[in-house]
C-alpha cells in the first residue's frame, strides 16, 4: 500500500456511536430494521428517527449500502451496509465483503464526507475471520482512495482487542 494512502487510514479502539465524524458506517442487515451488535448499538443512540428513514428505504441487499441522516449522533451520516455471513468462504464472502466497503466509501464521496468511521463489518454474528476480514476490507479501501481525494481519512473502530490487533496485524502487512 501506496504511504500516501496508508496515512489515510487510521485505527482505534472504542464504540463508534461515539465518533464525531461526518459518516459512521452501520454493519446492519438486508431488513435495515435493526438488530443487535453495532446495529443495535446505533439505533439507541440515534434515537427510533433513524428507523423511521430505514423504514422508507426497501431494504438494502448484501453488499450494497443505502444513507440516512445521524439524527442524535454525533455523526451527520449513517451509511448502512451488509455484510456477507461467513460460510466457509466461497460463496463469495470476500467479493461481498469488499463490495461493502466500495459502495459505502462511494456514498460517502458523493456526500463530501471527508472521515468516516468503519466497524468491522461481518466480523461479529456474522461469523467473518477477523484477520482475512481485515486484509479484504484494508485492500478494498486502498484500492478506492487511490481512486478518490474523498473520504480524505477512513477509520477502523474495533470494539474489542482482537478486532484492533487483526486490523493493525492486516495494516503492517498491507504497508510493507
Ligand atoms: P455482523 O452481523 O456484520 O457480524 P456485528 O454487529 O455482530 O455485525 O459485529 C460487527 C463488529 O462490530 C464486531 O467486531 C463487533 O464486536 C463490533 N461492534 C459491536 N458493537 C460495536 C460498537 N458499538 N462500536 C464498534 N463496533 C462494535
Amino acid at each position: 500500500m501506496d504511504e500516501r494512502i496508508a496515512s489515510r487510514i487510521k485505527l482505534v479502539r472504542g464504540d463508534i456511536t461515539t465518533l464525531n465524524v461526518d459518516a459512521i458506517v452501520n454493519a446492519a442487515n438486508t431488513s435495515l430494521l435493526g438488530g443487535g451488535g453495532v446495529d443495535g448499538a446505533i439505533h439507541r443512540a440515534a434515537g427510533p428517527e433513524l428507523l423511521a428513514e430505514c423504514r422508507t428505504l426497501g431494504g438494502c441487499a448484501t453488499g450494497s449500502a443505502k444513507i440516512t441522516r445521524g439524527y442524535r449522533l454525533p455523526t451527520d451520516h449513517v451509511i448502512h451496509t451488509v455484510g456477507p455471513v461467513y460460510s466457509g468462504g466461497g460463496r463469495g464472502e470476500a467479493d461481498l465483503l469488499a463490495s461493502c466497503y466500495r459502495e459505502s466509501l462511494r456514498l460517502a464521496a458523493e456526500h463530501q464526507c471527508k472521515t468516516v468511521a468503519f466497524p468491522a463489518i461481518s466480523c461479529g454474528v456474522y461469523g467473518y475471520p477477523l484477520a482475512e476480514a481485515a486484509r479484504v476490507s484494508l485492500e478494498a479501501t486502498a484500492e478506492f482512495l487511490a481512486e478518490s481525494e474523498l473520504p480524505r481519512e477512513v477509520t477502523w473502530c474495533l470494539f474489542d482487542q482482537p478486532a484492533y490487533d487483526a486490523y493493525q496485524e492486516a495494516l503492517a502487512a498491507a504497508a510493507d
